[in-house]
């Protein structure tokens, strides 16, 4: 690896090591590890690699996982249903829905029946607006925090650093912004609508790149010595080499930068397995409360 790669990989397992010691030590005290729920709609190829590969995560760091697959046509009631039966079931500690959900379904509404402590997406409200204001004790979003957890690994100082989110989804931008915030950096968030976007960026010391366009970020966006995370995940057509946002001629002027594959994207299933942990231990520690 160049020494300017930030290693995605390299980080990704450090994380799941550890997500592993900690299950197998609950493990050994006699209690049940932690249970994830995947459940997937359709017969996307995409979204079943995924679900697939988060299977497999799971059983690596020896976290019991369930699938529970629907046809593409089921109702809407018959999927909020069987979300209702895993909010209550007291042997699933997460739930994931893998997205995208067909066009027939209100897939904010999806995530908006999860159990809040179950939200090992991070994507309800209430996790949303944890994350937002900086709280500790929800679930973030996990390629976000994937983001700022690389950073921080890599040991990137981010207080007070000139940090720019590109994009403002939900999922990404706009969480990843509010985590930067919470790390005391100083956030811009540039979207579609920014005027002369390439000034702004060329300000960024820490630059997120989360639009979803291949190479999108050239070199005359780059301020010199930045550190650049590379959110995008782009394909095309015909070819199963995928593409980040930024044109991987920005090395040049960065002074590190995560490579695409192996930036962002491991991350986001390692902060997948350390949520699903948090869950199950926020649960433990409630039902004692509750004791
Ligand atoms: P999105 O389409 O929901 O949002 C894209 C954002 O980019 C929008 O806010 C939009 O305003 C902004 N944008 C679009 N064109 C722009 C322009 N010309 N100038 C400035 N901003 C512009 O996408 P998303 O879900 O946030 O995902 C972004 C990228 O990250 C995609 O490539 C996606 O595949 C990838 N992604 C990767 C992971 C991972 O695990 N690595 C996870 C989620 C998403």
């Amino acid at each position: 690896m160049p020494a300017k790669i930030i290693d995605g990989k390299f980080y990704s397992s450090q994380i799941l090591d550890e997500v592993r010691g900690e299950v197998a030590e609950i493990v050994k005290t006699g209690e049940r590890p932690p249970c994830l729920a995947v459940v997937l709609v359709g017969e996307d190829p995409a979204s079943a690699i995924y679900v697939n590969s988060k299977k497999k995560m799971c059983a690596d760091v020896g976290i019991t996982s369930r699938a529970h697959i629907l046809p593409a046509q089921v109702w809407e009631e018959t999927l909020l249903l069987l979300i209702d039966k895993l909010n209550e079931d007291g042997e699933v500690d997460g739930i994931l829905v893998q997205s995208p959900l067909p066009g027939h379904i209100d897939e904010d509404g999806v995530f908006k029946a999860i159990a809040p402590g179950k939200d090992v997406d991070g994507f309800h409200p209430y996790n949303s607006g944890l994350t937002a204001m900086g709280s500790d004790g929800g679930l973030a979003p996990c390629t976000p925090a994937g983001c700022v957890e690389l950073l921080r690994r890599e040991g990137i100082p981010m207080a007070g650093a000139n940090c720019v989110v590109i994009g403002r989804s939900n999922i990404v931008g706009r969480p990843a912004a509010s985590l930067m915030i919470k790390e005391s950096a100083t956030v811009t968030v540039c979207h579609s609508k920014t005027k002369d976007l390439a000034a702004v960026t060329r300000g960024a010391d820490i630059l997120i790149a989360a639009i979803g366009k291949k190479n999108f970020v050239t070199p005359d966006m780059v301020k010199d010595g930045a550190v650049i995370v590379d959110v995008g995940i782009n394909r095309t057509e015909g070819s199963k080499k995928i593409y980040g946002d930024v044109d991987p001629a920005c090395m040049e002027k960065a002074s590190r930068m995560t490579p695409v594959p192996g930036g962002v994207g491991p991350m986001t299933i390692a902060m997948l397995m350390k949520n699903c942990l948090s869950a199950y231990k926020m649960a433990r520690e409630k039902e004692k409360e509750d004791e």
